[in-house]
């Protein structure tokens, strides 16, 4: 399977879409036929997130290597090194490559709510850049390395230039593309690529695109991530939120006016957070592909 930078190398534009190890059985059973229905829009490639929420963390790599195995889409593993020490780092790296999956996304993580005073030591990584730099050092080249970045600033570093320095530093230790948070207005979007182009950092800054479906727990999950909820978002969305199907059709509509600017204004691509659900990223991409 190919490690991503290289699809990049045919590709000015790529589509993929972020999953979530399911915590039961029959959640990842339907999440398996969910990634049938997937599959068949064709995305460039696919990643599965690692221990987000309190997720399940031995499942990321059996979603990836079923991603990779029975639909022949190269797969994006997440791994967080928050709470792992090194050599355990070490062991799930090699994990990793012997199941044939050559790229990751490089995530230091938040400690967990049920060890909220978890503080890296001398045997963990503090940030993401390190993880990156130990991944390039130790598996001499086979990864393809993504890393994640905030278009608003980290909610623990909201000086943007500060954070903008912070994400060089992880591509100079051997990340090759960024995936973004989500955002809604993309004036941050083009302000933070235009500040990492001034930093010199050349690498691809794939817009992360949320559709909103339900406005209440938009609105929670906004507050857990950092992410504003522009004027434009409250004046669409607050007057229909107890209307299931207009929340839906109008979310995909601002949804699809967002990517046709951000494809127009020179985003290398989406990368869609479809929670483990076809709909409405189908939509979507049907309509701006
Ligand atoms: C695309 C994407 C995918 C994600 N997937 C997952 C997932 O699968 N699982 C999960 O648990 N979470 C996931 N997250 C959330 C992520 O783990 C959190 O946002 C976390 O708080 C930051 O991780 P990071 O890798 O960006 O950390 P880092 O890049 O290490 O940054 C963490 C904080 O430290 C600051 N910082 C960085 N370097 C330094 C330095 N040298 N000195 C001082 N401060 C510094 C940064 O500004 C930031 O505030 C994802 C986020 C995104 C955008």
């Amino acid at each position: 399977m190919e490690k991503i930078n290289e699809i990049f190398k045919n590709k000015d534009k790529t589509f993929s879409f972020e999953l979530f190890p399911p915590k039961t059985d029959k959640g990842f059973a339907n999440l398996l036929a969910t990634i049938e229905q997937l599959a068949t829009l064709k995305p460039d490639f696919i990643s599965c997130t690692y221990g987000a929420g309190g997720g399940n963390r031995g499942k990321t790599l059996e979603v990836v290597e079923h991603i990779q195995n029975k639909h022949e889409i190269a797969g994006l593993a997440h791994l967080t090194c928050v709470l792992h020490t090194k050599e355990e780092i070490k062991d799930i790296l090699q994990d990793i490559k012997s199941r044939g999956v050559k790229n990751i996304l490089a995530l230091r993580g938040d400690s967990p709510q049920d060890n909220p005073d978890w503080k890296p030591s001398e045997e963990n990584f503090k940030y993401s850049s390190e993880l990156c730099a130990f991944t390039r050092e130790t598996f001499d080249g086979h990864f393809g390395i993504g890393v994640a970045g905030f278009p608003e600033g980290h909610q623990l570093c909201p000086d943007k230039a500060l954070d903008a320095k912070y994400l060089k530093a992880k591509i100079d230790s051997g990340a090759d593309f960024v995936i973004t948070q989500f955002f809604f207005d993309n004036s941050d979007y083009f302000n933070y690529v235009e500040r990492l182009r001034n930093l010199g950092v050349t690498a691809r800054v794939i817009p992360g695109i949320l559709p909103v479906t339900n406005y209440p727990s938009l609105i929670k999950f906004c507050g857990l991530c950092g992410t504003t909820v522009t004027d434009e978002l409250k004046e669409i969305f607050e007057p229909i939120a107890d209307d299931k199907d207009a929340t839906l059709e109008a979310g995909i509509q601002f949804a699809i006016r967002q990517c046709r600017e951000l494809l127009t204004g020179g985003a290398p691509g989406l990368h869609f957070y479809c929670l483990n659900k076809v709909s409405p990223t189908d939509k979507i991409l049907a309509e701006i592909r």
